[in-house]
């Protein structure tokens, strides 16, 4: 037996299916998960010391590559000066700025602790600054594992085969209405419906939960028309895109003004922070400003602040890495998508700039339904193979692949090998 195998026996016994996440369970995969003890760079190290390069990186987080230097250094020089205050800090002010000049539709940000903090807190935003109790959702985006959002959710939830949770009152949901990503019509029928009672829509502009979907042309712009008509806001969810498609993430990268922005994952340097900005006049509504309340014990803790600040420094100044990294992604995602068409496989492959996802489908995938049609036991077999020859992929077809700077040509070469070893091309 691995050590991994023994630590997931001991684990099971005290964590719920012993993982702290369900993403990282590999029950659909048919294995157990590898426990991890180091990385680097872009690679992993288990507790039986083997190696991989890792698409994960964290979820995203890992954009420069595992234990970055000056991250690692500042986040150790502020440990030396206290963990936590409960007060405010200079850390703060530093943060709130870099985030509003990276990202020109934030003029306002707040700080808390996960992605799913931010989503929750940007719709209680949303609903107190328009009076408006509606929300729409698209199915199999993933906002986090809040009460409202967690219908027909992509990620974990879909992974599991499941429409949501129990657990959740239905009057938590009843004011949550679900429209098909990339169906522009299925949101305007909420709108005839009922226009004066929806306050915002929520869509993650590149859809990453249900492996990679992108925007289809014209669909973004079309939320943003749809919502000023109607005098509803727009929220992009860009924990996952924001800081990576570009330093304004995806609405910089597809030229689309939302009111209010959700961060995670990468704002934090591989610390638990989360955020949520946007226009002047929505954000100050925000409590002790106005009568929105939201609140964070740890929230612009000083450790995760100093984090978050050295990674999003270097990627601000350094606009050119985020052409490196989305030219590395077109080459990389096109070399598989060449090769799965010219082996005529029954595969599809989606990118948008770093983020990837190889489906086990012959259909184009555009949106949740199409996304479904993929074979997961294939994946399966494939996602094993890749995870025993040194390449960890998220354990589940319904994730991304997240490229980061530390990825290397040649380390990618080498996965390119193995991909079409795999398929025995
Ligand atoms: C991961 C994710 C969340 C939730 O973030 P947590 O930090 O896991 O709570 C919300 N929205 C999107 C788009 C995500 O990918």
């Amino acid at each position: 037996m691995t050590k991994s195998e023994r630590l997931f026996q001991e684990a099971v016994q005290v964590i719920p299916g012993g993982v702290n996440s369900p993403v990282r369970a590999f029950g659909s995969i048919d294995s157990t998960p590898r426990f991890i003890k180091s990385a680097e760079g872009a690679c992993l190290y288990d507790e039986d010391g083997n190696c991989y390069i890792d698409f994960i990186g964290s979820w995203g987080p890992m954009i420069l590559g595992h234990s970055h230097k000056a991250v690692v250094e500042r986040v150790t020089q502020a440990c030396q000066q206290g963990l936590s205050f409960g007060a405010a800090t200079a850390a703060e002010v530093e943060m709130a700025k870099l985030v509003c000049s990276m990202v020109p539709s934030i003029e306002m940000v707040r700080m808390v602790n996960s992605g799913t903090e931010a989503v929750m807190s940007a719709i209680r935003v949303a609903r107190g600054f328009t009076r408006r109790e509606k929300i729409i959702k698209f199915t199999g985006c993933y906002h986090g594992h809040f009460d409202a959002l967690l219908v027909q959710a992509g990620s974990g939830v879909m992974t599991a085969g499941v429409p949501g949770s129990l657990g959740v009152p239905a009057g938590c949901t009843k004011d949550t209405l679900l429209a098909e990503y990339n169906d522009l019509e299925s949101v305007q029928r909420h709108f005839a419906r009922c226009a004066e009672e929806i306050a915002a829509v929520i869509v993650e502009p590149v859809a990453a939960n249900m492996g990679v979907v992108p925007p289809a042309s014209g669909f973004l712009e079309g939320l943003r028309q749809l919502c000023d008509n109607n005098g509803a806001l727009l929220i992009f969810d860009e924990v996952i895109t924001g800081f990576r498609l570009g330093p304004a993430g995806a609405q910089g990268y597809y030229d689309i003004v939302p009111d209010l922005t959700t961060f995670g994952k990468i704002i934090g340097g591989g610390m638990p922070v989360g955020a949520y900005g946007g226009r002047r006049d929505i954000m100050e509504l925000v409590a002790p400003l106005g009568g929105v309340y939201q609140a964070g014990t740890l929230s612009g803790n000083p450790i995760a602040m100093a984090a978050g600040i050295a990674q999003l420094t270097i990627l601000k100044e350094h606009p050119e890495y985020y052409q490196q990294l989305n030219e590395r992604g077109d080459w990389f995602y096109g070399q598989i998508e060449q090769f799965v068409k010219a082996a005529g496989l029954s595969c599809t492959v989606n990118h948008v700039g770093s983020l990837g996802c190889l489906y086990f489908t012959d259909q184009e995938v555009v949106d949740y339904e199409s996304a479904k049609t993929s074979d997961t036991k294939a994946f399966a077999d494939y996602c094993n193979y890749m995870i025993e020859h040194g390449i960890y992929l998220a354990p589940a077809q319904f994730e991304a692949m997240f490229l980061s700077l530390a990825h290397t040509d040649e380390m990618l070469e080498n996965v390119l090998k193995c991909i079409k070893q795999y398929f025995n091309l």
